[in-house]
């Protein structure tokens, strides 16, 4: 029988185990939680609860692997890579139907395409392998002046629940490329699917090059962020533990890669108010993902004259979206990822209502004893409101709550837009490519989309302005600038 969520009810709990030096093992304390499946709250498997004697192991396992993997030739570990990417293909609908499991996202909508994506991002850095090359400088005639680009070492890599196999390979891809060995921590909530990755991974690589372990931030996540033997850090979660890699970087100056939160404006001129403007609006919002992505564009600046229709268009398109358990084909919308977060998401909702100067246009809390009452599934919400100032407007929610705020001059979309402490992603909606374009250059965000909201491909460079993060990944900068160190060489010729 398959495992739909429904019969995994009564099925036996999995367990599993984490990967150190090659080796699936359990914590060394023995300890294990348990990870739920957030549409019907029921327990679906353990894991072991790593901690810092865990992370001690697995740096030790990283740091000689580092050795020799470093010295293996870029384009063999390339072809590694891809061979990886193959095998995600041929385990893509296991790997998809975990992912729906344990983080609530609807396998049709989200589940598979961010497999297929991580298998592209395998595939894109394998073919990559070739770029880790440097540059000869002309000094003089009787000097020979190169660069090498030579890789960091053990990677700290720490992730979280939302896009967790997409977001654990655009880590481990190119620093692997780039000959670096790895130790992640998977998040608490969604451990199961990234584990499966390492054990696709790991049929592939030379024991302790890619170590996986399972456990919590306080627990596991800081004995590695502090581990004298790590060379980089590279994270990828909220901005206020953000702060504190950067702060762990900063004891013994170590480079850093934060990819963090966002609350991205979508700015809508008059002339796109058409069908597909929302349904792009529909994708930037990220409804499908129950909005738990850091591109959501949460802010809908519309212009005035339209403010009103488009509201109403998107309103209905949105009426359409159907939410339910994440593991049917049929459902668009899955649940939110725990208990805390739903709980957070609903009392952003609650307050909305409560505010006398905005309107709920659609949506609200759903009733605790209707059909979706036994999981985490909140419905897509969208507030109208003429200030950018509120909490629901400044603050990340990391839920489908949308607020819209009208304009009538472009500068004051704009300067509204820029006011804040985040700059991820935007989203600019018009006919007019002037507009768009010249709207696009001033807005202070690491990614700005016209005339579409997609969702990030391979090969371009991402990340964020302010506190949305430091640094890039997904592309061969990202590869080259956070994986790899430059050492220049300089040979006298003279002699
Ligand atoms: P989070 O609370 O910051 O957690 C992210 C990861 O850090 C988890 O593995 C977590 O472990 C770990 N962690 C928590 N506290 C820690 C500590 N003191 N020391 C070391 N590690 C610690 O974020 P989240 O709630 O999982 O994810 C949502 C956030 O991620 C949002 O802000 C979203 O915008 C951001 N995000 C950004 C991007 C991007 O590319 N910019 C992509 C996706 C998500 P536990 O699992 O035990 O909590």
């Amino acid at each position: 029988m398959a495992n739909t969520a429904a019969n995994l009810k009564s099925e036996a709990v999995e367990s599993r185990r984490m990967l150190i030096g090659g080796e699936w093992v359990g914590a060394k304390s023995g300890k294990v939680f348990t990870v739920e499946n957030p549409a019907f709250r029921t327990v679906i498997a353990e894991v072991p609860r790593g901690d810092a004697n865990d992370v001690n192991l697995a740096v030790d396992h990283a740091l000689k692997a580092f050795e020799s993997w470093k010295r293996v030739p870029p384009r063999d570990r390339g072809r590694i890579l891809q061979k990886i990417a193959e095998d995600i293909d041929a385990r893509s609908e296991e790997l998809a139907r975990t992912i729906a499991l344990e983080t609530g996202n609807a396998i049709r909508t989200q589940a598979r395409p961010e497999v297929k994506t991580t298998a592209d991002v395998f595939r894109y850095f394998g073919g990559l392998a070739s770029e880790l090359k440097g540059e000869t400088v002309p000094l003089n005639d009787n000097v020979l002046s190169y660069t090498r680009r030579e890789p960091l070492g053990v990677v700290a890599a720490i992730i979280p629940w939302n896009a967790p196999l997409m977001l654990a390979a655009v880590k481990i891809a190119p620093a692997l490329c780039a000959g670096n060995t790895m130790v992640m921590k998977t998040a608490e909530d969604a451990p199961l699917n990234v584990l499966l990755l390492a054990e696709i991974c790991q049929k592939h690589l030379p024991p302790g090059v890619l170590n996986m372990l399972t456990g919590t931030g306080s627990e596991a996540g800081q004995p590695l962020l502090h581990h004298p033997k790590v060379s980089k850090l590279s994270f990828t979660g909220s901005t206020a533990v953000g702060k504190l890699v950067m702060q762990a970087a900063a004891e013994r100056v170590l480079p850093v890669s934060l990819e963090l939160g966002g609350k991205s404006p979508s700015i809508v001129f008059a002339d796109a108010d058409e069908d597909w403007a929302v349904d792009g609006m529909i994708n930037a919002m990220r409804f499908t993902r129950q909005s738990q992505s850091c591109t959501a564009g949460s802010r809908l600046f519309l212009h005035q004259s339209i403010f009103d229709s488009f509201l109403d268009k998107l309103t209905k398109k949105v009426a359409k979206l159907k939410i339910g358990d994440p593991i049917k084909e049929e459902t668009d919308v899955g649940t939110i990822i725990n208990e805390k977060q739903f709980t957070k998401v609903c009392g952003y909702i609650e307050d909305g209502m409560k505010q006398k100067d905005a309107k709920m246009i659609t949506g609200g809390l759903l009733p605790k004893d209707g059909p979706l009452g036994k999981g985490y599934f909140a419905q897509p919400t969208i507030f109208a409101a003429n200030s950018n100032d509120w909490r629901l407007a400044r603050e990340e929610i990391f839920g489908p709550v949308l607020v819209a705020v009208p304009w009538t001059d472009i500068n004051e979309a704009i300067r509204m837009a820029n006011d804040s402490h985040y700059g991820l992603a935007a989203y600019v909606w018009t006919h007019n490519i002037r507009d768009g374009i010249r709207t696009a250059h001033e807005i202070e965000a690491g990614w700005v989309q016209v005339n579409q909201g997609a969702g990030q491909s391979p090969g371009h460079s991402y990340g964020g302005y302010k506190q949305s993060g430091l640094g890039r990944e997904f592309s061969l900068e990202g590869m080259l600038d956070g994986f790899t160190q430059r050492k220049s060489v300089t040979v006298s010729l003279a002699q």
